[in-house]
């Protein structure tokens, strides 16, 4: 065993020997895989062996791509076999919202270049003539989907390492990580210690105890699961060809050929987390206890779909455990506060995803970022908000949601509610309906009484859609207030604060009382933030991002720090409050408080210190509705003070509520982008329309400088714009094809229905060269082509009059 390492992958199962793998495709060689057992000692060795590109975030399902075209690279490498059997998927639907969902992902999957098509029951009966079609209306068909051998696949991948330099070390359990303050690793071993520059844990069903070793809690936890292989089946075995895997999500199963049988696996909705205080370490090569009784409604409807299990004898039934994050999605990357401590764990579906998993590990260890976004599978996407028992809640409602439709409005219930501002009780006393974001409740809108508290999960325009319109017009026409707790805010102080943040923002820094907006970038020049940034004090600067990427922003920041006379803190807890928006904001204001809020004395992106009511408050003179409006912070402690204040006066202007979603309908008819969905690390500030806030020749030599400036001279092929849809009854949400003249050109990022101005609208990116002002082009909704108009001004307030005002 070596002394000395650049890298200790510590776990065997698939997702370490492809992390392992991965470093050594990418010329780290010096590496080393640590194993307590055997390769495959955890789930590894139980799984199903399925393999399939769906995802419901296109960089997950591309990746996920990647994965299964690896298999024949590995198997070349190695000279081993991962034993593959490419047979084709199908998905079924026997409802319509079940038609909407495949043709929703029909559609994404056109723009990723996926070739999955929508079939007919004739045509799934004539490639699967086991299923029982009454019922079906119709099914997505994955040619990539197929299945292969577990064990064998890990091997390939532990071989192709070990001929890429990779060394491994079985039998020799980590007990202890204890860090040197160079931000390297003492690892200890059965077999002694390694010294290595970075740990990996890939430790799977014991990811949470490698945690544990470090002090950290990784959000996920481990689910049982059951599968069924039948014997011989003449059905199955008279065939000259394979048949294709069937996912029956009515039934929450997933059937294919196993030999001249069957396997059936079923995401039952009795489930229960396994291993609650932490996974045994002699837990070895065992199953679980099957508990048939669980499945028992499925099997019932399984023996329906697929006739010919119902007299089919049981061969094996396979129980065994595997992990899960809340959302279904790994956990990968630097785990925040820790240096040289990387991620990758709570990979659900190892064979799916684990190529792509280790490629971006690897990439992000070696290059220090991933060639793509992969926010969707970063452990920082989850904060300290994530209890273990929370962590619980999520992780059981996901795996019992394995296969329901996921609607774009849909809230999930599991958990809830976590984290709530003070004002929590006034906005349920008020009708409010609530989403979570990031463990946080906010208002998405106010009932109408009548009306039930919950919106109705939809892929078309909900029964919340005239109470949103009446809340963007409550905005447009006097004015609206809404919490500003939904941002992740940050307080830079001391002398050196100015010139630290000129080194990371891209933009221009704002003078003393006022606020700039800035792009924070990646050293290859893909944006990482967008920040409103406000000099307060002399010395003194808040900055203003997405809630939810709170890890994300920190974790960033801290890459940077330290830096002399800086004092970094994330606020985004303690600061919070209200905006107010609409032509009446600053009457509304000016009774609020003794300072002169007049336009000369604030003008647009100014902020000022001041009382408000009784609170001592911070002002900023901007929103995001696009309107007149301010946005006000105190101390979470003063919010229901600031509530009430602002609510008294606010009868003079009949103040009214808004909510989430009509604050996503408003900024719509501003064209105004939003985090991880215009502005993402995939994206530029040329792509996206964000040049127009960077400062490219400033003094500082801010990260990502040369590329902006590369960037800048050879300008980007592609172009986010606005277009105007005709749409019926269902709105653009994300990843729709956009097509022109019979071609996929480009993607939507998001969109809706602006409901002042009475139009959907939907935001996307083409080629620059077919940016014209009215431009026709057709985008995919639900399986329809909707036409669709190209425009360039503002639909509301072009001249942003009203804002600037
Ligand atoms: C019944 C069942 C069916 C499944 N079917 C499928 C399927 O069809 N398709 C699919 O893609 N996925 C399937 N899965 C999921 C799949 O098994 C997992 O996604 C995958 O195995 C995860 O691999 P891993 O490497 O992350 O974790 P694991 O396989 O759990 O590997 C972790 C490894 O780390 C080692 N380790 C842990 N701690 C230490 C330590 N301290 N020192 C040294 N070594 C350590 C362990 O011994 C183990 O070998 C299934 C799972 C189950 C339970």
């Amino acid at each position: 065993m070596k002394a000395h390492v650049q890298v200790a992958v510590i776990g065997g199962g698939v997702v370490g020997c492809s992390v392992l793998y991965h470093l050594t495709k990418l010329g780290w060689a010096d590496v080393c895989l640590i194993e307590r057992s055997e390769l495959t000692s955890g789930s590894t060795w139980h799984a199903a062996g399925g393999f399939h590109t769906l995802n419901a975030d296109p960089n997950m399902a591309a990746l996920q791509g990647y994965t299964i075209k690896l298999y024949k690279e590995l198997e070349a490498i190695s000279g081993l076999t991962c034993g593959l059997h490419h047979v084709g998927g199908i998905t079924l639907a026997d409802s319509p919202e079940r038609m909407d969902f495949i043709k929703a992902a029909r559609a994404m999957h056109r723009h990723m270049g996926l070739d999955t098509q929508i079939i007919t029951p004739e045509e799934i009966k004539k490639l699967s003539p086991i299923v029982n079609t009454e019922g079906i209306l119709g099914g997505l068909y994955d040619p990539l989907d197929g299945h292969l051998d577990p064990s064998g696949t890990t091997h390939a991948y532990a071989k192709a390492a070990q001929i890429q330099g990779a060394e491994i070390y079985l039998r020799n359990p980590v007990s202890d990580l204890t860090q040197r303050p160079d931000g390297s690793w003492d690892v200890t071993t059965k077999n002694g210690m390694i010294h290595a520059e970075h740990v990996v844990n890939a430790g799977g069903l014991w990811a949470r105890e490698l945690g544990e070793m470090v002090g950290v809690f990784l959000p996920l936890h481990p689910m049982e699961h059951q599968y069924l292989i039948t014997d011989d089946l003449p059905q199955v075995f008279t065939r000259d060809e394979e048949l294709p895997h069937i996912m029956d999500p009515s039934g929450e199963s997933y059937l294919r050929q196993e030999g001249k049988g069957l396997v059936i696996g079923i995401y039952e909705q009795d489930c229960d987390p396994w291993a609650l205080d932490g996974t045994r370490w002699d837990f070895g090569h065992e199953l679980l206890d099957n508990k048939l009784d669980r499945i028992g409604d499925s099997l019932e409807f399984a023996f329906k779909r697929f006739p010919c299990l119902e007299t089919a004898g049981i061969k094996s039934i396979v129980n065994g455990p595997f992990t899960f994050a809340p959302d279904g999605n790994p956990l990968v990357g630097p785990v925040p506060g820790l240096q040289n401590y990387w991620s990758c764990c709570a990979v659900m579906a190892g064979f799916s995803q684990g190529g792509g998993v280790g490629l971006s590990l690897a990439e992000w260890m070696v290059h220090g970022e991933t060639s793509r976004d992969v926010f969707a599978m970063d452990v920082a996407r989850y904060g300290n908000y994530c209890t273990k028992a929370y962590t619980r809640n999520k992780v059981r409602e996901n795996y019992q949601k394995r296969f329901s439709i996921s609607y774009p409005n849909e809230e999930l219930p599991a958990g809830r509610p976590l984290n709530t501002t003070p004002v929590y009780s006034i906005w349920q006393q008020q009708r409010a309906v609530f989403g979570q974001g990031y463990g946080m409740e906010h208002v998405n809108y106010f009932a109408p009484e009548g009306e039930p508290l919950l919106e109705t999960p939809s892929f078309r325009r909900s029964n919340a859609f005239s109470a949103i319109g009446k809340e963007c017009h409550a905005v447009r026409t006097s004015v609206g207030i809404n919490e500003v707790h939904n941002f992740g805010k940050y307080l830079v102080t001391g002398k050196g604060a100015r010139a630290w943040l000129d080194g990371v923002m891209a933009g221009k820094l704002p003078q003393l009382g006022r606020i700039t907006l800035s792009p924070m970038l990646s050293p290859s020049g893909k944006l990482m933030g967008d920040f409103t940034i406000s000099h307060i004090t002399e010395h003194e600067y808040q900055l203003t991002a997405s809630f939810g990427a709170q890890d994300l922003h920190m974790r960033w920041f801290e890459q940077y720090l330290p830096a002399p006379d800086v004092v970094l803190k994330n606020i985004s807890m303690s600061r919070i409050g209200f905006q107010i928006a609409g032509p009446k904001a600053r009457d509304l204001l000016a009774l609020c408080t003794r300072f002169d809020v007049s336009q000369g004395a604030m003008p647009f992106l100014s902020v000022r210190k001041m009382e408000v009511g009784q609170c001592d408050a911070i002002v900023q003179r901007v929103s995001y509705t696009g309107d007149l409006g301010y946005e006000i912070y105190v101390p979470a402690e003063q919010q229901v003070s600031l509530y009430h204040t602002l609510a008294n006066a606010g009868v003079a202007f009949d103040l009214k509520p808004f909510g989430m979603r009509a604050m996503m309908s408003l900024r719509l008819e501003k064209s105004f982008g939003s985090w991880m969905r215009e502005y993402k690390p995939d994206y530029t500030p040329m792509e996206t329309g964000m040049d127009r806030f960077m400062d490219y020749h400033k003094d500082a030599d801010y990260i990502g400088k040369a590329a902006a400036l590369a960037e800048l001279a050879q300008p980007p092929k592609r172009k986010l714009v606005s277009f105007m849809v005709d749409a019926i009854d269902a709105d653009v949400v994300a990843d729709e094809p956009i097509w022109k003249d019979g071609n996929v050109v480009g993607f939507v990022t998001s969109g809706g229905y602006a409901h002042f101005c009475k139009q959907s609208v939907a935001l996307g990116f083409v080629p620059t060269d077919m940016i014209t002002e009215g431009a026709a082009f057709e985008i995919e909704i639900l399986g329809e082509m909707c036409s669709a108009r190209l425009f360039s001004e503002p639909l509301f307030d072009p001249q942003s009059r009203r804002m600037q005002g």
